[in-house]
């Protein structure tokens, strides 16, 4: 009943100290070759290789070791086997961290002082009372609430729009087509944290920043795939949108020479909004595990049929 942690043997080692101490019960490995494959009954992965599920025919839970899951080719995935999500404090602390610093860096148009100064330019710009400014979030899940619940105590003008109806303190929800009209317009900054499904893909497209108020601001931090490139260059050439920090591209890293690189009103990050932080991690899987023996529901359980 052995618990195969299939990714990098640093935080693999980690990992095996944390489940020693926390869970001994748990037969923890993180050395594949180390364990026969009919012993691993769970497996936690970054990025699954091809045949790997073939090769651990006796797993019970596939846990994805980050909180998205498109890595994964769901077709690949027998249907009984339930596939869980990274949902642990870590990942939305750090996310929450990163969109309130880039909602900050906007706000008092640091991006705009930083290629001053390198110009020599000693230009005030006014900023607003943060209630003035809207900030929108694409998605209300656990990171978009956890971002949500860091930039509430500064006063920004909050909302938010997804799938389902929803009701989160301090901040006006939209879902739905005729939610998505209503919400973009209204939106200053908008943040991206969407789970990449077909649907989602393409979303942060021309059709969409022309809806925005002009001279908006885009935040991503979901997937490259969420955004159409050229769109975002030519918004950002019409004034559309006056600037976007993109934590995640496509492909990662960008190819040399890519526009984005250079452009000066793109800000990029090398996909590090967030991590999964091992101490905190360790706790949820665990948990997850007693909650598999005990015929409980396990938390970031993945509801495929939501992802077609
Ligand atoms: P959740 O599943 O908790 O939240 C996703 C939200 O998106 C939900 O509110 C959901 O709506 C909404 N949503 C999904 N599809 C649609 C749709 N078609 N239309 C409208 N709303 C939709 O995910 P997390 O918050 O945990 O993570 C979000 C994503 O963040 C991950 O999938 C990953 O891609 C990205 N991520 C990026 C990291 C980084 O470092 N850049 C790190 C970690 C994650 P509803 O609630 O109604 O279902």
């Amino acid at each position: 009943m052995t618990l195969l942690y299939h990714a990098d043997a640093e935080r693999g080692a980690e990992w095996a100290a944390l489940f020693a101490e926390r869970a001994p019960e748990i037969a923890f490995e993180y050395r594949p070759d180390a364990i026969a494959p009919e012993a691993v009954r769970f497996l936690a992965v970054w990025h699954p290789q091809v045949g790997m599920l073939q090769r651990y025919s006796n797993l019970e839970v596939l846990f994805s070791l980050g909180a998205g899951v498109d890595q994964f080719d769901l077709g690949d995935i027998p249907h009984g086997l339930p596939l869980v999500r990274m949902v642990e404090p870590g990942i939305a602390q750090g996310m929450a961290e990163y969109v309130s610093l880039s909602v900050m860096l906007l706000h008092r148009h640091f991006l705009d002082y930083v290629g001053e100064q390198r110009a020599e330019i000693w230009r005030l710009k006014r900023f607003h009372p943060t209630s003035r400014l809207r900030v929108g979030f694409l998605g209300a899940g656990v990171l978009a609430q956890a971002a949500i619940a860091m930039l509430r105590p500064f006063g920004f003008a909050l909302s938010a729009w997804s799938r389902s109806e929803k009701a989160i303190e301090g901040v006006t929800c939209y879902q739905g087509e005729d939610g998505l009209n209503a919400f973009l317009p209204q939106c200053d900054i908008l943040v991206c944290l969407f789970p990449l499904t077909p649907e989602t893909r393409s979303m942060l497209n021309g059709a969409l920043f022309s809806k925005l108020p002009k001279g908006a601001a885009l935040i991503n931090c979901g997937r490259g795939q969420h955004l159409v490139q050229d769109d975002l260059i030519d918004a950002l050439a019409t004034g559309q949108l006056s600037r976007a920090i993109l934590d995640v591209t496509d492909p990662e890293p960008l190819g040399p020479g890519h526009p984005f690189w250079s452009h000066e009103k793109i800000f990029l990050t090398p996909h590090t909004a967030s991590v999964t932080q091992p101490d905190t991690a360790v706790d949820a899987v665990i948990d997850n595990i007693r909650r598999h023996r005990a015929g409980k529901t396990m938390v970031g359980l993945v509801d495929r049929n939501s992802l077609y």
